[in-house]
C-alpha cells in the first residue's frame, strides 16, 4: 500500500503534464514558427521553403518564417535546428544532404535520424550540369574532354562538403576520372551570382535555381541529371542521352526536433499536404523543374524510410569511391 500512492501520485501528475501537452498541440501553432533553410537565401532550397511556408502560412494562420543559416554544406544550420526547442516553433526544412553528411563529416554537430522527427518529403528536384555563358565547351560531349584536359583550371562552385552541389560533382569528376578546383559557398545562390559574373567556370545545380538563368541565355546549361528530360526545359539532353551515366534527383523533406509532440507533427504534416496540393506552389514548382510530393509522401513515415535508406545509399557509394569522412 504505502508503496502505491507515490506510483498513483507519479501517475497523475503524467497524465496532467500529459493533457497538458495535448491542449498545447491543439491550440497549435499560437506564434510564428521559423524553418531553418542551412543555405543562403535566393539559392533553390530558400526557393523551395519560401513557396511551401507561404502556403502553410495560410493554412495554420500563423506566419511561417524563413531563417538561412548556410555554411559547412547544410551541416550548420540542421545543428541549429537539431539543438531548438522541440516546441513545433523551429523546424527544418533539408534536402539530400542530410542523407550525405552522416558519411562525409567526421564530427558531424547531430544525428540525422536520432535529433528530428520527420515531418514529410516535399518535392524532388532534378540538376543541370551548367556553365557561364561564354565558357568554350558548346555541349556535354565538348565538355567532358574539356574537363578531362583541364582539370585544376575549370573552378566550380558548390554549396560546401555533403550539398547537392558537391555531390553532382563528385559524382561527375568520378565518371571523367578528372578533378576540378572546387569553391565552396554559403549556398548556391551566392555561387550563382558568381556564375552569371564569371567568377566561377561552372557548377551542377538544381533546377530550383538554374531555370530561369538558362532560359533567358545567361547561363549555359549541357545536360540534365535525371533519366527523363525536364518539360520546362525540353531542348536540354539527359546526361545519360550523352553518354555520361549520371542520375541523381535532390529529395527535400521537413523536419521537427526530436521531441516534438506527435501532434504537432502531424498537425505539420498535413498542413505540407495542403500547400503541396495548393495551385500556386504546384505551377511554380513545374515552371522551375519539379513537382510537390504526392500526399502519401509528405508524411512522417515515408520520409523517415527515405531518409532511413538515402544514409545507406550514399554511405555504399561515398565507400566505394574511396571518399572518406572529414
Ligand atoms: N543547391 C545547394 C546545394 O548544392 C543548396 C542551396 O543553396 O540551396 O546543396
Amino acid at each position: 500500500m504505502t508503496s502505491l500512492l507515490p506510483r498513483v501520485l507519479l501517475g497523475a501528475v503524467a497524465a496532467s503534464a500529459l493533457l497538458a501537452g495535448t491542449a498545447f498541440a491543439q491550440d497549435y501553432p499560437t506564434q510564428p514558427i521559423t524553418v531553418i533553410v542551412p543555405f543562403s537565401a535566393g539559392g533553390p532550397t530558400d526557393t523551395v521553403a519560401r513557396l511551401v511556408a507561404q502556403a502553410m502560412s495560410a493554412d495554420l494562420g500563423q506566419q511561417v518564417l524563413i531563417q538561412n543559416v548556410g555554411g559547412a554544406g547544410g551541416t550548420l544550420g540542421a545543428g541549429q535546428a537539431a539543438a531548438a526547442a522541440n516546441d513545433g516553433y523551429t523546424l527544418l526544412l533539408h534536402h539530400i544532404g542530410m542523407s550525405t553528411a552522416p558519411s562525409l563529416y567526421a564530427d558531424l554537430p547531430f544525428d540525422s535520424i536520432d535529433d528530428f522527427e520527420p515531418i514529410g518529403l516535399i518535392t524532388t528536384v532534378p540538376m543541370t550540369i551548367v556553365a557561364r555563358a561564354d565558357f568554350e565547351p558548346e555541349t556535354l560531349e565538348e565538355l567532358i574532354p574539356y574537363i578531362q584536359e583541364n582539370g585544376e583550371a575549370v573552378i566550380y562552385g558548390n554549396a560546401g562538403i555533403g550539398a547537392a552541389s558537391q555531390l553532382c560533382g563528385l559524382l561527375l569528376q568520378e565518371a571523367l576520372g578528372a578533378k576540378m578546383t572546387e569553391v565552396p559557398y554559403q549556398g548556391t545562390g551566392p555561387a550563382m551570382t558568381d556564375l552569371l559574373g564569371g567568377q566561377i567556370d561552372m557548377m551542377c545545380d538544381q533546377t530550383t535555381n538554374t531555370t530561369n538563368q538558362i532560359l533567358a541565355g545567361e547561363i549555359k546549361a549541357y545536360a540534365v541529371t535525371t533519366p527523363e528530360r525536364v518539360e520546362s526545359l525540353p531542348d536540354i539532353p539527359t546526361a545519360i542521352e550523352s553518354g555520361l551515366d549520371l542520375d541523381v534527383g535532390i529529395w527535400h523533406g521537413l523536419y521537427a526536433p526530436a521531441g516534438t509532440d506527435q501532434a504537432i507533427i502531424d498537425r505539420l504534416s498535413e498542413s505540407l499536404q495542403l500547400a503541396l496540393a495548393d495551385e500556386t506552389v504546384a505551377s511554380r514548382f513545374a515552371e522551375l523543374g519539379t513537382a510537390p510530393a504526392p500526399a502519401e509522401d509528405a508524411t512522417p513515415a515515408a520520409l523517415a524510410e527515405t531518409l532511413a535508406s538515402q544514409i545507406e545509399l550514399w554511405r555504399g557509394v561515398f565507400e566505394s569511391a574511396g571518399v572518406a569522412a572529414q
